[in-house]
């Protein structure tokens, strides 16, 4: 049986960052993708917005690493030339009682140590986006776009540059801990075991399933298997973009709300919303529509009728259901679940992109 020092599986942006941090190190790494593509998982079905850290509970993973990751992949897509605009955004207030609710983020925004956001009232932020409504808004310079896939290129580039094998078509199956390291069975065509003394499940939407087929595993306080998936649903807008920052209301229960994002082409979508559903299924129903013109409306009351189109959908990793308050981002240790030398990352959800590089060094960690 072949030994290797580190296995990473899932080439998603999250396994493909650590894979580039450990080789880096000078670790020998093996980064194992089920599909025959990178990057065709949750990390291919987002907003790719790079976020500023605004949201999330103080002193949670998702807010430290989220302004860490922020300032880390603006730095990295210069060095390496990933598309990316630092195009700011819009927080929105569309009534009295969400003018208040902005404010509260604002405060949650300045304990994360996110010191740049400016409160706009009205005509101050009609003056920048002429074609918004609101009652008042916050403008973040600091949140940007990245070409998720460029970034991806880059660091599986990266990765290989310094020693990773980056192997597709190789499922995980499961593994046992043996006194030398831990047994990771790996499926597919050309069917392998291997001997790793550190493995890491960075297997997205797949990670429970798979932390549940390594023997022993002890995984007591985690759902089965996702009993709900949070689907997300985007629609195009045909036509030129109304904005040119990015557009988000003040966030609603289980998501962002229904935000305007930009491609680095220039082209308006809009947003995830939250659909709730019991399989993996990306398909847009466009019933969803007439709920996305109301939503759309509250801040471009212009939206013109026949304008949006059913885009694509994304599926959230999250550990919680409908209703549930949302927890933090889990990188767990042996200490936790009892698989001498296992590492699993479990909900690895918004803002999991902007997180990567961060995220790569704490799990390494
Ligand atoms: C609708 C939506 C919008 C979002 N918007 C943003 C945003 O704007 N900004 C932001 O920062 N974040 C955003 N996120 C979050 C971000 O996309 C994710 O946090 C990130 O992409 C997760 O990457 P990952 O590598 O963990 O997972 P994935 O990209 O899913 O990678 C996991 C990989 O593991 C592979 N795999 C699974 N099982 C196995 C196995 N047994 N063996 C081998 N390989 C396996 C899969 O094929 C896949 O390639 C959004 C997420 C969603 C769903």
């Amino acid at each position: 049986m072949d030994r290797v020092d580190c296995i990473v599986i899932g080439a998603g942006v999250v396994g493909l960052a650590l894979a580039r941090h450990l080789a880096l190190k000078g670790r020998e790494v093996v980064l194992l993708e089920a599909e025959d593509r990178i990057g065709t998982g949750i990390s291919s079905r987002n907003s790719e917005v790079i976020h500023a850290g605004i949201y999330y509970p103080a002193g949670s993973l998702k807010a430290r690493l989220c302004l860490a990751g922020n300032r880390a992949l603006y730095a990295y897509c210069e060095a390496r030339s990933v598309g990316h605009r630092r195009c700011g955004k819009l927080i929105v207030a569309t009534d009295a009682a969400q003018t208040g609710a902005l404010r509260q983020l604002r405060s949650r925004a300045e304990t994360n140590g996110v010191g740049d956001l400016q409160w706009l009232e009205a005509a101050a932020a009609r003056h920048l986006e002429p074609n918004i409504h609101c009652t008042a808004a916050l403008l973040s310079p600091s949140t940007g776009i990245v070409d998720s896939h460029g970034l991806m290129r880059a660091l599986r580039m990266d990765a290989e540059a310094a020693g990773a094998a980056v192997v597709l078509k190789s499922p995980v199956l499961g593994g046992r801990r043996l006194p030398g390291g831990l047994e990771v069975k790996v499926g597919g065509g050309d069917p392998m075991t291997l001997l790793a003394g550190r493995v890491f499940n960075c297997a997205g939407l797949g990670a429970l399933a798979l932390a549940r087929a390594f023997e022993g595993i002890r995984l007591d306080n985690l759902p089965p298997l996702p009993r709900r998936f949070a689907k997300g649903n985007y629609y195009g807008l045909s036509g030129a973009a109304p904005f040119s920052r990015l557009v988000y209301p003040v966030p609603s229960q289980g998501g962002l709300g229904v935000h305007l994002t930009l491609d680095l082409g220039g082209q308006a979508r809009f947003g995830p919303d939250v659909e709730w559903v019991d399989r993996e299924d990306y398909t847009v129903d466009p019933r969803r529509a007439d709920a996305f013109y109301a939503e759309v409306r509250k801040y471009w009351p212009g939206l013109p009728e026949g304008s949006l189109h059913p885009d694509y959908a994304g599926i959230r990793p999250k550990l919680h259901g409908p209703g549930e308050p949302a927890p933090d981002f889990l990188i767990q240790r042996e200490d936790a679940h009892g698989v001498p030398g296992l590492v699993n990352l479990f909900g690895i959800e918004s803002p999991g992109l902007t997180a990567c590089l961060a995220l790569a060094e704490e799990a390494a960690r």
